[in-house]
């Protein structure tokens, strides 16, 4: 299961100067959601001064509250294209919720000059839209990172990868990012990172970890631990070859998951951490 195809070519794949395999390793920091020029641009200012080059930035986003903002969509594209190029950003991992999204986001990609490199993510709750799997595994040009059913199990979302492999694309990032339990958790979700190995041992596909969704909360523990470092390092010791993390300037204006959010001060700390972290194990 979610095999078959992607045993046939090569491990791993290049995208934009970038090795995606399961011995490299890649930060995806960024916003939630894009909000303003502003904060986008001090986030890519943030990660240029830590030399970080791949960037995650919401645009489309599913929201459980119809009320709730439901991400620029693509009139941000433009200004948002131009700042990564400005700063050196190789790619941004983005969620497309339905086919036309991936028609704006390649036709603006295009107008601004393919200034940097995307991702296309799968959201959870899109983990089983199999239109939406076939349509990002039949364009070729761009990544795809496919987050997990949050309630569905390994076989249904190695399926669901498989979907998108069967289509041609087989340049896919497995990511976990928590699944929900009826026993009252007290994260946002159960964090799952103990299955990094199970994805590496029945798949060729990169494993991401998303610990800022699993957890749910900029919280301090007993000993002061920051809970989405602590869950992103459990995820690093499981062997987690992507960590997709959210941070926002101002977390109390950010338009959503602010309080999950990271600040900019913490980048720094972060990305050490990590890569103190993996040269250990
Ligand atoms: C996200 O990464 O922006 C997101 C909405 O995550 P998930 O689909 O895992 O809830
Ligand atoms: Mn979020």
């Amino acid at each position: 299961i979610g095999r078959h195809t992607m045993d046939q070519e090569g491990i791993g794949f290049k995208y934009n100067g970038l090795y995606f395999s399961q011995d490299t390793f890649h930060i995806f920091a960024g916003l939630c959601a894009v909000d303003t020029p502003e904060h986008v641009e001090m986030m890519f200012a943030a990660m240029k001064e830590v030399g970080l080059e791949t960037a995650r930035m919401g645009v489309y986003k599913p929201r459980t509250n119809p009320y709730s903002f439901q991400g620029h969509g693509r009139k941000c594209l433009p200004w948002l294209f131009e700042l990564a190029g400005k700063y050196g950003i190789r790619c941004i991992a983005m969620e497309v919720c339905k086919e036309s999204h991936i028609d704006e986001i390649f036709e603006e990609w295009e107008r601004a000059g393919r200034p940097t490199g995307i991702m296309l993510q799968i959201g959870t709750r899109n983990a089983q839209n199999f239109e939406l799997l076939k349509a990002v595994g039949s364009q070729t040009e761009f990544p795809v990172l496919y987050k997990r059913g949050m309630g569905i199990t390994i076989e249904e979302s190695l399926n669901a990868c498989e979907y998108i492999a069967s289509e041609g694309n087989r340049n896919i990032i497995f990511c976990l990012r928590g699944v929900k339990t009826n026993l009252g958790d007290p994260h946002r979700n159960l964090v799952d990172f103990a299955h990094v190995p199970v994805i590496k041992s029945q798949t060729r596909l990169p494993v991401c970890v998303d610990p800022t969704h699993s957890v749910g909360r900029r919280y301090f523990g007993p000993d002061g631990i920051q809970e989405i470092f602590h869950a992103a390092a459990q995820g690093v010791i499981a062997g987690a070859n992507m960590i997709l993390v959210e941070f926002h300037p101002r977390p109390e204006k950010a338009l959503c998951d602010g309080p999950q959010a990271l600040t900019l001060e913490e980048l720094p700390h972060f990305i050490e951490d990590m890569n103190i972290v993996r040269e250990a194990y």
